[in-house]
């Protein structure tokens, strides 16, 4: 007989007729009459209820069917009498798969905190709350995909190995095959890069965006979606040493176009979350986070405020708020302070543009003041920022001269400046770090919890 998933047995027309389910037991219970089985195969929230009736099975059969062991029941699918689901199955047949040990396997109880399922990685995905965060994670990498190739961008994949280090985003991790007991050496004594793996030092990316702007300047819009890796020791959580960024990049988009689309483009992401993960939503509401829904529903409805870096200093300084860091002209902006203008000022989601040029990297479009750079952060409650983009310097002479300014070695980035040399063209672009996006979706409050294997500094064990 064919498996049905039990995301499918819901559906009223199976009601009736044999089926056969498969999946991991999440609980047991009853009496020497019946036995009734909670069982889950990861395909929804919901388990359906498998009936046993001792009169068909032995206790020497029913006792392997622990919390965590895996089994396949054939049997009738029935309305069912009890409270909390709306149909069962009256098993006929039973085959346990394997057995998972009551003293032994980690799972055993409900109600472990997300501390001590965050050093049980391996299995967190069987619970409930990391099967919902795992499969809105899904959802909203098809919504991100489906957003733009309906708009016509096309996929690019740029290299997570680079032997550039002038993005600036972020420190690096290195990547060699050099024996770092005993690397060959200059005679100056420093280490011989040019009998490394690729001729000379590489790393893993930090950000897709300058290859990014050479598929733009040639395919006209496109979007990356792939893993950046950044060697900060942030233990914050909001930071991930490898976390997933969707990066699009237009050609003849300036900051406004650019605005628009980071605004469609996430409230596209959101509205997809709630009209397609309604039962995890729902789940991960109530378990940890009541305004979820309502506050996913504010985000798509409201249109978010722009306003320039400038005007949100002046707020933060008339706010008379006591901020862990001060607030300058001039200084970065801390969490704290993109979450107050968003969460108590404003109330819904701020874009703020026109940075000081000393706090952005080089490639952002210079402003006439000579002072700050066409940067946009989209900042979100909750979250604080979770889009930095940019209209990116489009004539070769200002890039040039900000990069000799900066002294980013030129070695790195002639191809780079080879777009503004040749046919350049106004764009726009920006950068969505997809845990914080996953973060809002799911209410979940700290960054490690919305990635299957979080790495950050000390932990890459599974
Ligand atoms: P932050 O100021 O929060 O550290 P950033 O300004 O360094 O971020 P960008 O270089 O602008 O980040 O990267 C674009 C987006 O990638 C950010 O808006 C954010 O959503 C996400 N992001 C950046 N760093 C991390 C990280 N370490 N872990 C997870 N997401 C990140
Ligand atoms: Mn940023």
């Amino acid at each position: 007989m064919k498996r049905t998933k039990i995301v499918d047995i819901f559906n009223p027309g199976l009601i009736g007729t044999e089926v056969s389910v498969m999946g991991w037991v999440r609980t047991r219970r009853g009496n020497k009459h019946v036995q009734f089985v909670a069982l889950n195969d990861g395909s929804t929230i919901k388990n359906i209820q498998i009936v046993f009736e001792m009169e068909k099975f032995s206790d020497e059969e029913l006792k392997l069917i622990t919390t965590g062991s895996s089994i396949h029941v054939e049997g009738k699918l029935v309305e069912s009498m009890g409270k909390g689901q709306s149909c069962e199955v009256q098993a006929e047949k039973l085959t346990v798969f394997g057995t998972a040990d009551v003293e032994t396997y980690p799972l055993q109880k409900k109600g472990h905190t997300l501390e001590f399922l965050r050093e049980k990685a391996h299995l967190r995905p069987r619970t409930n709350t990391f099967g919902a965060v795992l499969r809105v994670r899904s959802a909203l990498a098809f919504a991100i995909h489906k957003f733009f190739q309906e708009r016509g961008f096309f996929y690019l994949n740029t290299p997570l190995i680079t032997a550039s280090d002038a993005e600036g985003a972020g420190a690096m991790f290195q990547v060699t095959t050099l024996d770092l007991n005993n690397p060959p050496r200059l005679e100056d004594g420093k280490v011989d890069f040019s009998a490394d793996f690729f001729g000379k030092p590489a790393s893993l990316t930090v950000s897709g965006q300058l290859e990014g702007e050479l598929g733009a300047t040639a395919l006209g819009a496109i979007y990356t979606f792939g893993p950046t890796f950044r060697a900060e020791n942030s233990n914050t959580p909001r930071h991930l040493s490898e976390f997933w960024m969707i990066e699009p990049e237009v050609a003849f988009y300036d900051i406004e176009d650019n605005m628009d689309l980071a605004e469609e483009f996430i409230k596209y992401c959101v509205q997809y979350a709630l009209d397609n993960c309604k039962d995890d939503l729902e789940f991960l509401q109530q378990m940890y986070d009541k305004e979820l829904i309502a506050r996913l529903e504010e985000v798509v409805k409201s249109s978010f405020v722009r306003l320039t870096y400038t005007e949100g200093i002046d707020i933060l300084k008339a706010s008379g708020k006591k901020f862990e860091f001060p607030v300058d002209w001039g200084t970065d902006l801390q969490s704290e302070h993109e979450r107050f203008l968003v969460e108590e000022h404003f109330k819904r989601p701020v874009i703020l543009t026109d940075y000081p040029k000393d706090i952005k990297a080089f490639y952002m479009k210079q402003n006439e003041d000579g002072k700050t750079v066409r940067a946009m952060d989209v900042l979100f409650p909750q979250i604080g920022e979770i889009i930095g983009g940019s209209e990116r310097e489009a004539d070769y002479q200002k890039l040039l001269a900000r990069i000799e300014e900066l002294h980013i070695p030129m070695k790195d980035m002639w191809w780079y400046l080879d777009t503004r040399k040749y046919g350049t063209v106004p764009h726009a672009g920006f950068g969505l770090g997809f845990e914080r996006l996953v973060l809002f979706v799911t209410g979940m409050t700290n960054i490690r919890d919305v990635i299957p294997f979080p790495r950050y500094p000390g932990n890459a064990e599974f």
